[in-house]
């Protein structure tokens, strides 16, 4: 991989983080404790606890990629130069596939052998004849 091209790949990653550290998704207001308004507001705490409940479930799928935003990163800033190898075989994954997804960890022959169910051994299409 090129210095050109790993410093794209950064770049993604930063607004990948601030994405998903920021803006979307649903910013999780902290419980009002507004001095103003003390009194009165009994139905607001409900609503709150609602709302941050919503918040955390939709962060959930979010979460997972975040930690491969900032793992990714943190390669990109102590090992440079192991950024775009696959973490199982040591290949080099191929630009179009980070650029897609630049937090991605293996290479599409491991990705697709870890994705395979765990059982048995997986059958070839002999086995149907
Ligand atoms: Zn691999």
């Amino acid at each position: 991989m090129t210095q050109a091209q790993r410093e794209k790949l950064k770049q993604k990653l930063l607004e990948l983080h601030a994405e998903l550290t920021g803006k979307t998704p649903a910013k999780i207001e902290p419980n009002r404790t507004d001095e103003s308004r003390v009194g009165g507001d009994e139905d607001e705490q409900p609503l709150n606890e609602m709302l941050q409940t919503i918040a955390s479930s939709r962060n959930r799928n979010s979460d997972i990629v975040l930690q491969r935003v900032v793992k990714a990163l943190g390669k990109l800033r102590d090992d440079p130069d192991s950024f775009g190898e696959c973490e199982e075989c040591g290949d080099e994954i191929p630009f179009g596939r980070m650029e897609a997804m630049p937090y991605v960890e293996f290479c599409v022959n491991c990705q697709s052998k870890r994705d395979a169910p765990k059982s048995g051994r997986r059958r070839h299409l002999t086995d149907y004849k």
